[in-house]
């Protein structure tokens, strides 16, 4: 028997508990794990709270990110007692993800675990922190440096705008953090933003072309927040676009990209292939020391997982939800 959150559904609507299964009723995979840690991430509070489609079957066992150690593989790649760490491909939303005691899963979707974490410091990172990467990736990639000005990261006190933050600093670059928490200005600068703006200043609809201030852009808000961002990026700049905790919508015009060559770049972590996530994580192993881990992460026992979940989509978490699977 194991520990595992359930989401299952019936006419009244979905129901949310922690449950004691049979290992037997885990789904078919090429390798077993031994959870140690898994997070609540935007995904996760949406599949929890039913508040987006984000559940495909049920029941379901919510947690898109997970990290532990291979207990039983047919899978070549993987060996009894290696330590992995799975982002995505669909886990927590149509196979059984990462807010259990055991996972099943498929070989493919395992990325290695950095010797520089452990499986609580993965968990702190999770999805948000390697979505913050593969943003802080592609800004490279384009040819961003901390010469060429600043940076905004929007959502800043959430998980990605707080990995987000750390990383782009560590790169060396200036960073200015749009956050609706105001009173966390001392978190945000301890991350190494340089400035905190009230994201306000961004959130109403705007002019589609406005004065050039960004280098580069990390938004994880969607909606008028990235419509300002593209409209204030400077020439030849780029925005990375990863989420939408503000909207869906993009009420943008093609101004900045047809005047000003501003390039607008899509981040998806959940289908992105191995060598992006292997190198995402390379960065992270690199540049997040554990004191910054530390400073962003809060810890919450597997029960306590589904009462978290209204809060963080309203907003009030900062930093990362960690969950402690067998607490
Ligand atoms: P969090 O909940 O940790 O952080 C989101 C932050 O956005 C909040 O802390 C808040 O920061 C800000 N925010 C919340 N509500 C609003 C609002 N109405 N208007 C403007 N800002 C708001 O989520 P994550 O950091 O984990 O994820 C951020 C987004 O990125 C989500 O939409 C998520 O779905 C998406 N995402 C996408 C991925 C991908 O593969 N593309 C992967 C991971 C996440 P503050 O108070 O500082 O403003």
């Amino acid at each position: 028997m194991f520990n595992a959150i359930v989401i299952d559904k019936n006419d009244e609507g979905q129901n949310v508990a922690m449950t004691a299964l049979e290992s037997d009723a885990l789904p078919e995979g090429d390798v077993l794990v031994r959870v140690g840690y898994s997070a609540i991430n935007y995904k996760d509070a949406l599949a929890i709270t039913a508040a987006s489609p984000v559940v495909r079957s049920f029941p379901m066992v919510p947690g898109i990110d997970l990290a532990g150690e291979v207990e039983q593989s047919s899978d070549p790649r993987w060996q009894v007692g290696d330590k992995v760490v799975l982002n995505g491909w669909g886990v927590g939303e149509s196979h059984w993800g990462g807010l259990a005691q055991y996972a099943r899963l498929k070989g493919d979707w395992l990325v290695r675990l950095p010797d520089a974490f452990d499986a609580r410091q993965a968990m702190i990172i999770g999805t948000a922190g390697y979505t913050a990467s593969l943003c802080v990736d592609a800004l490279a990639d384009h040819g961003v440096t901390p010469g060429d000005g600043e940076v905004l990261v929007t959502g800043a006190s959430g998980g990605v705008g707080s990995i987000a933050i750390a990383l782009l600093a560590k790169a060396g670059h200036t960073v200015v953090a749009s956050t609706g928490k105001l009173n966390e200005e001392a978190y945000l600068k301890g991350l190494g933003a340089t400035e905190v703006i009230d994201r306000a200043a961004l959130s109403e609809a705007g002019k589609p072309m406005q004065r050039e201030r960004w280098a580069g852009v990390v938004d994880a808000v969607g909606g008028n927040t990235l419509a300002n961002a593209c409209a204030q990026t400077r020439y030849r700049g780029a925005v990375t676009a990863c989420g939408l905790a503000e909207s869906m919508n993009f009420p943008a015009s093609v101004a900045p990209f047809i005047l000003r060559g501003v390039t607008l770049y899509g981040i998806d972590s959940v289908m992105a292939p191995l060598e992006p996530r292997e190198r995402a994580w390379a960065r992270l192993a690199r540049d997040l020391g554990a004191d910054t881990l530390e400073s962003v992460a809060s810890d919450i026992a597997l029960g306590d997982a589904p009462g978290v979940a209204a809060d963080l989509l309203a907003g009030k978490i900062k930093g990362r939800l960690v969950v402690d699977v067998n607490k």
